[in-house]
């Protein structure tokens, strides 16, 4: 059986002592959310070891990304290993605004996958069609080949570490969410993609996230959908009151 999650994904958002506060917030709420939602932050790389000392077993540490080297000559760049000597379980790779600002390919994606994966970290893999890419109807395609540009290189066994979250771009920080409907269809197909490559067995069993101006007042109707699996949640994560209760809408 497939594990439910919502992680929130602070982006570059709170200084270190907000992000304690917040993360602090968060542990003291999560024990209303019921054992079988995991519960997960993703922080900024300059917060991370401050909040892993707040945190306690029921909220996991994120990254929101990590390098595609080792270590070496890459300024300004963490690595796997880096994030992994915080505390941290998880790292976000291919989120949008890593692919649309910072030249983020599925092949970097690769790289970045088996170097996280190789450190024991768990991947939340995001994939997401742009609006005119939906307006051409294309989202099933190009969420199909993110899917298989990365994940296609990875095993069955490397798959019970990862996660993937659907995020239409157009929905991300814009208040418009994709209907329940048009975020299950998506959901759906890419579990079929799955399939198709690692067995029914292996694409049951993986947790697909939706992303997108996801919130308290949507997200019941959301996470009700049979191929969603809870929720990658941006601006609402960055208040512990939003965050629980999204996690209570399963
Ligand atoms: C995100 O950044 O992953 C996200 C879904 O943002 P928001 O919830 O703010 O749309």
């Amino acid at each position: 059986m497939r594990k439910q999650i919502v992680a929130g994904n602070w982006k570059m958002n709170t200084t270190v002592p907000e992000g304690v506060e917040l993360a602090k917030a968060v542990v003291a709420k999560a024990a209303a959310v019921p054992a079988n939602v995991g519960l997960i932050v993703a922080t900024p790389a300059t917060h991370l070891t401050s909040v892993a000392a707040v945190l306690d077993s029921r909220v996991e540490l994120s990254a929101e990304n990590c390098a595609d080297h080792t270590s070496g000559a890459y300024t300004g760049e963490v690595s796997a290993a880096m994030v992994k000597s915080t505390g941290a379980k998880w790292t976000i790779l291919g989120h949008s605004e890593r692919r649309q600002y910072y030249g983020e390919t599925d092949e970097k994606l690769v790289e970045k996958t088996k170097l996280a994966l190789a450190e024991g970290l768990g991947v939340i893999l995001c994939v997401g069609e742009n609006l005119e890419q939906r307006e051409a109807g294309k989202h099933f395609d190009v969420c199909e080949a993110q899917i298989k540009n990365v994940l296609y290189n990875f095993s069955a066994e490397d798959m019970k570490n990862i996660v993937v979250a659907y995020e239409p771009v157009w929905a991300i920080g814009t208040g418009k969410t994709a209907t329940s409907e048009q975020a299950e269809e998506i959901h759906a197909h890419i579990r079929k993609v799955l399939a198709a490559k690692f067995g029914q067995t292996v694409a049951d069993d993986t947790t697909i996230l939706y992303g997108g101006s996801c919130k308290p007042s949507n997200a019941k109707e959301l996470f009700a959908q049979k191929d969603i699996d809870g929720g990658l949640i941006g601006g609402a994560a960055l208040k512990a009151d939003d965050f629980i209760q999204i996690a209570l809408s399963f």
